[in-house]
């Protein structure tokens, strides 16, 4: 069977893999699992109800202690077959940065305060994936979107420091994505400030949103590729 782990994206992944098995009528011939070391067995919600409608078995709590050829070791040594696994760590900042005068943050990430400022060193900024968020909610993301919010705060906190400023920009802690499954689709999202996305003019479960997706992206990749 398939084995999903670990990280938003693969929850689109093992519904997705589930979708596509079914339409080649082959479904029934497979496993799908998905685990994950950070969510409690028994969770509930409309992830962990969309997953099992699609019969995919949840490993919740649990977590390979090594992956090896044909499959996942557990700490005690027993063998657990997969045909293909799935898997994202952590996203933490990279290796140089330990290395470095930067100071790193215990979940290894580039410490900045909630202006984008590398603690302990002047006019230094970082933003994205590489630094850490200052008393963050737990739910929230290193994702894309964050990383442009928090870098346009940083941006504008840079500037003003050159004009000799203090840095006043902070940025709102903001979880969005859609999660296509391709017969359906889920909107997840969690704001610090509460407010919906798009001011709820989309649905937050549909089928239709697999094209709003779709329609995201190929403005995204417009608006980066030619403004
Ligand atoms: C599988 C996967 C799926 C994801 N899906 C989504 C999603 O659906 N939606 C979403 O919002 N986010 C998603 N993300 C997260 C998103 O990709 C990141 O949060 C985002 O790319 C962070 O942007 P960034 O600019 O901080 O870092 P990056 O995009 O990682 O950019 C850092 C850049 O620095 C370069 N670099 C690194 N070291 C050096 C060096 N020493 N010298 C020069 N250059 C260097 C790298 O090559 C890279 O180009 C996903 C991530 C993964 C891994």
């Amino acid at each position: 069977g398939f084995v999903a782990g670990r990280g938003g994206q693969m929850y689109e992944c093992a519904c997705l893999l589930d979708y596509a098995l079914k339409k080649k009528g082959v479904r029934d011939k497979f496993e799908i699992h998905l685990f994950s070391p950070n969510i409690e067995p028994g969770e509930t919600g409309a992830i962990t109800d969309s997953l099992l409608e699609r019969g995919i078995i949840l490993d919740y709590g649990y977590e390979p202690a090594e992956f090896v050829e044909g499959g996942m070791l557990d700490a005690d040594g027993s063998f657990r077959k997969a045909d293909l696994i799935l898997f994202t760590p952590g996203i933490t900042a990279p290796e140089w940065v330990r290395k470095s005068c930067l100071p790193v943050s215990a979940g290894g990430h580039i410490d900045v305060d909630k202006f984008g400022r590398v603690k302990g060193l002047d006019n230094v900024f970082a933003a994205g994936d590489c630094s850490n968020h200052e008393n963050p909610p737990p739910w929230v993301p290193h994702q894309a979107h964050m990383a442009q919010l928090r870098s346009a705060a940083a941006a504008k906190n840079m500037q003003a420091v050159l004009k000799g400023r203090k840095p006043s920009h902070t940025y709102r802690f903001e979880l969005s994505c859609i999660l296509n499954m391709e017969n359906d689709a889920l909107w997840l999202h969690a704001a610090s400030d509460g407010k919906p996305p798009f001011w709820n003019i989309f649905p937050r479960h549909s089928k239709k949103l697999v094209t709003v997706k779709d329609m995201f992206e190929r403005l995204y990749l417009f608006y980066l590729r030619y403004l």
